[in-house]
């Protein structure tokens, strides 16, 4: 979009790029909008991403935006050009969207690691979710591609590349030979032998291919780090969501991965407070997180969406009770990493350097660095304390 818009000669453009997976990321956009309006009385506001693909009116009623471009539109050179910038909303019908090229990058500034989508979109329907409304039908980047960007990453000096997606399980059906995931990243890494890290953004627990789970078993290379989409422990509430797993499919999946290699670390996405939620049903999540020993939560109270079904189930969570849920979940959270930082003192790890002095192992713990080192680089350090959760390392 920075290409695209400085082409356009937008240099000094504001551009929003919004969420609509919660309220309250909505309502952070359009705080986010009137003050930059009020910071930047000149400057020329556009509003893209899922929050404005899904309800562009409510952007367009803001007198502080200028125009509103949607998530397929915004990577088009043409939607950018000056004959373009007279229409306020340019938003199509992101349903009919097939390809998913044109949101490849060319290296990221100030960043240690890259990241690349080889995938967008998702074809399912889980109860609670806007997501597929803003990002359209899943589709797949081919494989050639993904290799070419990860040669040109590595060349730029990246030693670690994140793979990302919408629902990144959901790779490769609609590409010639419908390769999986797993086969997509072992080619990939075959492909580019030079690259020293490679990790997923996220997993779904049920869809783990077998070439992913030899990926796993055999591939130093790819990161003992997993981001699984668990969403809640409890087996009706995982049912009402149409989530495609159950609770003991997560417990098995960070089982097998455990004996396959036993440094891998879990984080998982998880709700709180989901609609007919009970105390009970949301204790089987908390117990979830320690019989699977997941370290890195990202919780969400439950947000209702307008225009999803569990939206209209009439058994809605006050919204107290949904952070105060969110707010235990979160302390586990806290006490999971810190036992696992604390079970990892003693130890080498290698460290990706970030900026800050900070780094990340290869399971994605951070690490305070005592010496200086260049950002991106890859260094060995001792881990010797835990404390405010990070390991210190010194250098070894
Ligand atoms: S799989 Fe993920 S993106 Fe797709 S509908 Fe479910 S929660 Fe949303």
């Amino acid at each position: 979009m920075r290409g695209h818009a400085s082409k356009a000669g937008l240099n000094d453009a504001i551009i929003f790029n919004t969420c609509a997976v919660t309220k309250e990321a909505e309502r952070q956009a359009r705080q986010a909008i009137r003050r930059a309006r009020r910071e930047n009385p000149q400057a020329k506001i556009i509003v893209t991403g899922c929050s404005a693909q899904i309800d562009p009116q409510k952007y367009a009623q803001m007198d502080e935006v200028d125009q509103i471009i949607g998530n397929d539109l915004k990577l088009k050179e043409e939607s950018w050009k000056p004959d373009a910038k007279e229409e306020k909303i340019l938003v199509n019908d992101i349903m009919a969207v097939k390809e998913t090229a044109g949101h490849l990058i060319n290296g990221f500034e100030d960043q240690s690691r890259a990241f690349l989508q080889v995938q967008n979109g998702c074809d399912h329907r889980c109860t609670f979710c806007i997501i597929p409304f803003g990002r359209g039908n899943s589709r797949s980047v081919p494989i050639g591609v993904i290799a070419d960007q990860v040669r040109m990453l590595v060349e730029q000096g990246y030693n670690e590349i994140v793979f990302t997606g919408v629902d990144v399980t959901s790779f490769g059906p609609d590409l010639p030979g419908k390769p999986t995931l797993g086969q997509m990243i072992r080619r990939v890494l075959a492909l580019v032998p030079e690259l020293p890290r490679l990790r997923l953004s996220s997993l779904d627990p049920v869809e783990i291919d077998d070439d992913m789970w030899l990926l796993i078993a055999q591939e130093p290379r790819f990161m003992p780090h997993l981001h699984l989409s668990v969403q809640a422990g409890d087996d009706m509430i995982l049912k009402r969501m149409k989530r495609r797993h159950l609770r003991d499919d997560v417990i098995d999946v960070c089982k097998r991965a455990r004996d396959l290699r036993p440094d891998m670390a879990f984080g998982a996405d998880i709700i709180a407070g989901f609609p007919t939620e009970t105390e009970e049903m949301y204790r089987n999540s908390l117990r979830l997180v320690k019989e699977c020993d997941l370290t890195y939560l990202h919780v969400f109270p439950y947000s209702e969406r307008h225009g999803t079904p569990a939206a209209r189930i009439p058994d809605q969570v006050p919204v107290p009770e949904r952070k105060e849920r969110a707010s235990r979940l979160r302390a586990l959270g806290e006490a999971q990493v810190d036992k696992l930082l604390h079970s990892m003192v003693g130890q080498d790890v290698e460290v990706l350097v970030e900026k800050g002095g900070v780094g990340r192992s290869e399971n994605f713990i951070p690490v305070m660095l005592c010496e200086e080192y260049e950002v991106g680089s890859l260094v060995m350090v001792k881990a010797t304390d835990a404390k405010e959760g990070k390991l210190q390392g010194e250098g070894i």
